[in-house]
């Protein structure tokens, strides 16, 4: 198949994806103002330009304004992103807060700096939603990196926890959406080639990248490159939770449980063999291993 048609192919795929989980979750409505977060990096590059796209046929009319915080990181291309959306034609805002140096003064050196970057821009944007007007902030988060958190929740965290297509923000003031939630990473990164967006390194900070993250991101993609569809399941599991094969007892009424003595056919079969056991190589017989008759051991065998 030529680039060309791999690349209108993708655009598809990608435009059919944001659509969907916009719909699944009903993230935009009617007459929404959208701040879409431009960082610079790939995603929220190809988040702006899709929802762009979906603008020009969505049955229902809404604003996009795009917004980045320049924080005042050592080399930034302040440049960039207003010639990049001047040229896009899109409503733009670019909000200037120097976190990066309170951020240096209050964490001691060589200790991460993330976790408080991230809670001062939380809070920047919050407040620059509200200044705008904007109804819905919608944030450049995929596929991937909803599984990495549910990973990362469960090795570190102790919690079955992802992160929400869509949530009230901690103030209770915004709507925050994540319209790339059943995008995978890779479609973005190609995306990112065909569309030449102009990428702002993440590593201007001079802070190393969460490291567990790090590995639990590769941890997936070794898995989708060696198990083609394993990556798919686990999200799909996300769509499809049993609360009653659970062990939280919030969820389900395990107290008050009892009995119905009726039949259900699509009811658990609890002593059922388990479906997912690894299937045996067939012998010569044709028998798998473990049903061949056993041959006894003789002296001189
Ligand atoms: S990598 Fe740098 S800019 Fe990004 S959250 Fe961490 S400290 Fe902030």
């Amino acid at each position: 198949m030529d680039i060309e048609r791999e690349n209108h192919k993708l655009e598809k795929r990608l435009c059919r994806e944001v659509g969907r989980a916009i719909v699944d979750f009903n993230m935009i409505e009617e007459g929404d103002r959208v701040m879409v977060c431009v960082s610079g990096g790939k995603d929220s590059y190809g988040l702006l330009d899709i929802l762009l796209k979906l603008q020009q046929r969505a049955p229902v009319n809404f604003e996009l304004i795009a917004v980045n915080l320049d924080q005042k990181q050592p080399g930034f291309p302040e440049h960039v992103l207003p010639e990049y959306l001047g040229k896009l034609g899109v409503k733009f805002h670019i909000e200037n807060q120097d976190t990066y140096s309170i951020v240096k003064r209050v964490i001691p050196e060589g200790k991460t700096l993330c976790s408080l970057c991230s809670r001062l821009r939380r809070g920047i944007l919050y407040r620059v939603a509200g200044e705008l007007g904007a109804t819905k902030i919608a944030l450049g988060h995929h596929r991937d990196d909803i599984l990495q958190t549910l990973l990362l929740n469960m090795f570190f965290g102790g919690k079955l926890k992802g992160m929400p297509p869509k949530l009230v923000s901690d103030d209770g003031r915004n709507v925050v959406i994540r319209p790339l939630a059943y995008v995978p990473e890779k479609d973005l990164a190609r995306w990112a080639e065909v569309r030449q967006f102009p990428i702002i390194p993440c590593t201007l900070c001079g802070s190393q990248e969460n490291l567990q993250r790090k590995q639990v991101g590769n941890l997936l993609r070794e898995w989708d490159a060696k198990f083609p569809g394993r990556v798919e399941n686990m999200f799909n599991a996300l769509q499809n939770v049993v609360p009653s094969h659970l062990l939280d007892r919030s969820l389900f009424p395990f107290e008050t449980l009892c009995a119905t003595g009726e039949a259900n056919e699509d009811g658990d079969k609890a002593f059922d063999e388990e479906p997912c056991a690894p299937p045996a190589a067939a012998g010569a017989d044709g028998n798998p291993s473990w049903v061949r008759p056993v041959i006894p051991i003789t002296a001189g065998d």
